[in-house]
């Protein structure tokens, strides 16, 4: 196990997006977890959400006054090649789960709950990749509690793969899950709902003015795409369940009625997902005879933000999404999303309000919303609007840590 650094933040610095409650709620919790110690465990500190989302809150717990600590798990590329299937198969995917495949993960997860050489009081376990030192953590710590957060949709998951997530779970106090309908899938157990939610002060969504100007990616001279032409964008991993082909799909059609359309594709490659470089492959090799499509990997976060801000519209086409950050980075920003109604999507997109939710296949609805958002000015600036404000009442970091510490200080309370 590693232990990630992470940069100072201060609770400070929110004043402005924390109303009284919020910051009652907070001061409670921490206070009730004065003395207590926490870890997060998840398998990556760069790239994906469940990163972005610890980068902050961990600091922030800290400034609130609890001892918190954050690990990442060490594990061969094989491990990976098995969790990758295991997500996938909880997101319907149907690949069979060998003995090898369980023998690994049982090793690999074993391994590290074994190595974790601090005691602690509560221990939070992200997704299904570390839920598998629960046993071991339960048997080392009896007293400690043990919570599961599982971000990806449950609701389609293949029948062997719920029951491999079930059979983990015995030890495990707490499940949180994203989306009520996730908890619905697993009814014997303990559940709290918690939306992800976005930081506001991050390279990735304050406004670049704020920023300094010198940073590598914040030039937009530097990017291949025209500023003058309408531009969409997705960012996302290059990953099956995001549709990177039906984006460029939605993009071509788009390009019928408005033939200056250009498309970004902005995809990092995480650690902990093995497919990442192949469907990246399979996206390069349909769209380089098209200059105006444009793949970007492993972007800094400014050069995330400038994509969300210089977006006309953002697309986020996902097949299957456990919330998708992207949708309230993007929003905050002021920029409308066609999002698929998946997921934790339409608990973000308001249909006509300040983006439109399509179905997740139907291509031709996505080249029709996009089509309306660039062929009207107003209604981008009306969606914009109202997206900022979707994001500042309900998904902004500081309601997320007092969710988080609320519910540590009820598990430990016990
Ligand atoms: N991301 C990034 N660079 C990229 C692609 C994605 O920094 O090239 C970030 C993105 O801004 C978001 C996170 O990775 O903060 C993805 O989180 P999301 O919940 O959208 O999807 P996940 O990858 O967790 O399925």
């Amino acid at each position: 196990m590693l232990s990630v650094e992470t940069a100072d933040r201060r609770l400070s610095a929110y004043d402005d997006y924390l109303d009284r409650s919020h910051r009652d709620g907070i001061r409670n919790g921490a206070d009730r977890l004065d003395g207590e110690r926490i870890a997060h465990v998840n398998t990556t500190a760069d790239g994906g959400g469940v990163a972005e989302i610890l980068h902050a809150l961990v600091p922030l717990s800290r400034d609130a006054g609890v001892d918190v600590d954050w690990y990442v798990m060490e594990a061969p590329d094989e491990f990976y090649d098995v969790t990758k299937t295991i997500h996938n198969g909880l997101q319907g995917d149907h690949t069979p789960l060998t003995d090898e495949m369980r023998e690994t993960y049982r090793n690999v997860t074993r391994e590290n709950a074994a190595a974790l050489e601090k005691r602690y009081d509560a221990i939070v376990l992200h997704d299904p990749q570390s839920l598998g030192m629960a046993s071991v953590l339960a048997d080392r710590y009896p007293d400690a509690s043990l919570l599961w957060r599982c971000h990806i949709d449950l609701t389609t998951a293949a029948d062997t793969y719920l029951e491999f997530v079930r059979s983990q779970l015995g030890p495990i106090d707490c499940t949180i899950v994203t989306h009520p309908a996730y908890a619905e899938v697993l009814p014997d157990e303990e559940t709290a709902i918690v939306h992800p939610a976005i930081d506001p002060f991050t390279e990735k969504n304050r406004s670049l003015e704020e920023l300094p100007t010198d940073l590598e990616g914040s030039d937009p001279g530097e990017y291949p795409f025209d500023t003058d032409r309408p531009l969409l964008v997705q960012v996302s991993r290059f990953d099956p369940w995001k549709d990177p082909l039906g984006v460029v799909e939605a993009y071509r059609n788009v390009r019928e009625t408005v033939p200056d359309a250009q498309l970004v594709l902005a995809g990092g490659m995480p650690d902990d997902d093995p497919e990442g470089i192949e469907i990246y492959r399979e996206v390069e090799a349909e769209t380089e005879a098209d200059g105006d499509v444009h793949l970007l990997t492993n972007l800094p976060d400014v050069g995330i933000n400038l994509l969300q801000r210089s977006a006309d519209a953002v697309v986020q086409k996902s097949l299957r999404e456990g919330f998708a950050l992207t949708v309230s980075e993007t929003l905050w920003k002021e920029t409308p999303v066609v999002g698929a109604n998946v997921g934790g999507i339409p608990l973000q997109v308001e249909d006509g309000e300040n983006g439109y939710l399509v179905e997740p296949r139907d291509v031709d609805a996505t080249a029709d919303r996009l089509v309306r958002l660039l062929e009207d000015d107003e209604r981008r600036d009306r969606f914009g609007e109202r997206g900022r404000e979707t994001v500042r009442e309900r998904f902004l970091l500081p309601r997320l840590l007092e969710e988080y510490l609320t519910l540590l200080a009820r598990e430990v309370d016990r």
